[in-house]
């Protein structure tokens, strides 16, 4: 019998997308994952389980070896750091831009900047690169509201299409890089469970449309 092999997906935005992934890999869950409250779930093939978790957390899922596979946006294993786990695959779903943003229209204000995100390992590297002193201000969310009451100068954040920015009276402003979803994997279960995880990699990578 073939190893067991858990794959840990994203809530959310990139789960849209993933599921069509997988249908496309033949890997179809045995439960609807957008309606149930589950969070475990069995799929037609005995050997793959799917674990559905926050974003953030994939990472450390597949570091710690309680899933063996995850798929995860490239900020989030930016900001992880990639510790026991390769990078396998770019999925190529859910593309969009790491950008700083700030009023459309209002000059930034002289001196040290002050900066809203939940990237802050990203940011303070970029910033840093630049040789710009920016003071970081660690948020989990909703970081457009930031420039509006006054907490940051600016913002670090995905933009797909710019429409959650302009909504605020915001603007993208400094691009710092592409991202997209990936496909990880643990280090150890790789070597362990080497067979079905090459099996799981090869419908996963004939399924990835590069739009190319
Ligand atoms: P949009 O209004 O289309 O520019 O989307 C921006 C909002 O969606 C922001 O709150 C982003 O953090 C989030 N977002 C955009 N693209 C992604 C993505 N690929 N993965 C996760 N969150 C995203």
């Amino acid at each position: 019998m073939s190893d067991l092999i858990t794959i840990a997906l994203a809530k959310g935005r990139i789960l849209k997308e993933t599921l069509p992934l997988l249908e496309r890999a033949g890997i179809r869950p045995l439960d609807d994952l957008d309606k149930s409250r589950k969070l475990i779930f069995e799929t037609n093939h005995d050997n793959i389980n799917l674990v559905l978790i926050r974003s953030a957390d994939v990472p450390t899922y597949v570091q710690y070896g309680a899933a063996d596979m995850g798929i995860a946006g490239k900020d989030v294993l930016l900001e992880h750091g990639g510790e026991g786990l390769y990078e396998w695959l770019d999925l190529h779903i859910a593309p969009c831009k790491l950008m700083t943003a700030g009023f459309a229209d209002k000059p930034l204000p002289d001196g040290r900047l002050k900066v809203a995100t939940k990237y802050t390992a990203i940011t303070r590297d970029y910033f840093l690169q630049q040789g710009r002193q920016v003071e970081l201000i660690k948020l989990y969310g909703s970081m457009e509201l930031a420039p509006i009451v006054g907490l940051a100068d600016m913002i670090v954040d995905l933009v797909d299409t710019g429409n959650t920015l302009k909504a605020n009276g915001l603007a993208p402003k400094e691009f710092i890089m592409q991202i997209s979803s990936r496909l990880i994997v643990n280090r150890a279960a790789l070597k362990m469970k080497n067979r079905a995880i090459k099996q799981v990699i090869e419908k996963i990578d004939a399924a990835v449309i590069t739009g190319e």
